[in-house]
């Protein structure tokens, strides 16, 4: 096996080494722990020399007493038991490079049915590899001291990174874990690499095991994608190999939704904030489609606005056309649509005049409110009902107008509307 010691040290940053070193110590000094590796993606990215993501150890033997320890002396909380067998230390705050270092205790893991959470049973580094998803993410270099920097690669990830290949370990691996099709193509993507023949072949083999994941399990998958800076190449790669209609029949990403997307990496000109890159996403969907999208990622109320406010929007939108369309039907136009859909179609939906409105009811006419309020209404001897609200209303409409500005001359017209019957 090719010893590494030279990318825990030279090639790591200090706070990396630091932790490296500390795994070392303890596990020389804890007799209950036999072994400490350095598993998954940091070893892949160390590797190809990007810059690693948080840290992830693997232990055989004690890993709840070794990551207490580890913990302890970077200064840390006592580590959560995050998931069975797994200890979760929070270095935030602590190190600027790394905010957890997550310690499994080395394990095997069992599928008893497809798209099932595995069962978990303690084991050696090389069967703890061999659960994992891809050859170039089961690979551990050892931080033992009588090993120091061996690497461990039970299925030639080594040869893959330098293949540039993103290859599953056995056949049946999108049966037992379909989320590992989104994870392939985020690899993929991400690293520029390719995705071997035959584990494409298994994919298109195992896409309709996806049904079987729940909606949360989707949507979470969805979201890392979404929120990737490389999401349009992801996009046009789910597509490619099926996995958008696998995930719903109706899920289809447009070319204006694309192009807008690769806009924005290059410009950074939109919003990445989730309801705002979603909406440009689901751009073009109709109703149909996007409510079967909805039902499929088991949406929550904020996914679900994003989703099908573009289809709710382009029912109504045409009339924002019209010339001397006063603010005030502007807004009653949009007050039941979603910011992020006007936001989406602001930048997606065609150059006609209806994108001025849009524009000017984002920034200026949804901020417009009346200055008075119930209370106001109620102090001047207005009585308590929903004529208050109507009132409000009333009042809220002129402002957009122009018709009235301070607030007694909003209160004057409040009051002037008063039916007779209800005046003092
Ligand atoms: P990143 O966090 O940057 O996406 P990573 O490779 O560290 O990349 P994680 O999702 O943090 O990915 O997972 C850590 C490691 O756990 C992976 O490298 C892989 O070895 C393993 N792993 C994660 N998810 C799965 C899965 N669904 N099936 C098998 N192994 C997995």
């Amino acid at each position: 096996m090719p010893n590494l010691s030279q990318l825990l040290t030279s090639k790591s940053s200090d706070e990396y080494q630091r932790v490296f070193g500390l795994c070392r110590d303890i596990s020389s000094e804890l007799d209950s722990v036999d072994g400490v590796y350095v598993v998954g993606g940091i070893v892949r990215d160390l590797i190809l020399d990007r810059t690693p993501g948080d840290i992830d150890l693997s232990v055989t033997g004690d890993a709840k007493a070794f990551s207490a320890e580890l913990a302890s002396r970077i200064g840390a909380p006592s580590p959560d038991e995050s998931q069975f067998l797994t200890f979760k230390i929070g270095a935030t705050g602590i190190f600027s490079d790394v905010s957890s270092i997550d310690v499994v205790t080395a394990r095997s893991e069992t599928y008893a049915d497809s798209a099932a959470l595995p069962e978990v049973e303690v084991s050696s580094i090389n069967h703890d590899l061999k659960r994992r998803d891809f050859t170039v993410n089961a690979m551990a270099i050892s931080l033992m001291g009588s090993d120091w920097g061996t690497l461990v690669d039970p299925k030639n990830g080594f040869g893959d990174v330098m293949r540039k290949r993103i290859k599953v370990l056995h056949d049946g691996s999108f049966v037992d874990d379909p989320t590992r099709i989104f994870r392939a193509v985020r690899y993929a993507v991400r690293l520029g690499f390719g995705i071997d023949s035959r584990t494409i072949e298994l994919i298109s083999k195992s896409l309709a095991n996806v049904d079987r994941l729940s909606g949360t399990r989707v949507r979470n998958e969805f979201e890392l994608v979404l929120m990737e800076s490389n999401r349009v190449e992801m996009f046009r790669m789910s597509e490619e190999i099926g996995l958008l209609a696998a995930i719903s029949p109706g899920l289809r990403i447009g070319t204006k939704a694309l192009k807008v997307l690769s806009d924005q990496s290059e410009q950074e000109a939109i919003s990445t904030e989730l309801p705002d890159l979603l909406a440009i996403t689901m751009f073009g969907l109709n109703e149909d489609e996007a409510k079967q999208v909805v039902q499929r990622f088991d949406a929550p109320a904020a996914w679900g606005e994003s989703i099908t406010g573009n289809a709710q929007l382009a029912k109504h939108v045409a009339v924002l056309d019209q010339a001397n369309l006063a603010p005030s039907e502007v807004a009653e136009i949009l007050r039941t649509i979603p910011l992020p859909s006007i936001k989406a179609y602001i930048l997606a939906g065609p150059p006609l005049p209806r994108r001025e409105k849009l524009v000017e009811y984002l920034e200026k006419i949804q901020f417009i409110k009346p200055e008075i309020n119930g209370d106001d209404l109620l102090a001047v001897g207005i009585p308590q009902g929903p004529i208050i609200g109507q009132l409000i209303d009333i009042v809220r409409r002129a402002k957009l107008d122009g018709k009235v500005s301070t607030k007694q001359e909003e209160l004057d017209l409040a009051k002037s509307r008063l039916p007779g019957f209800l005046t003092k």
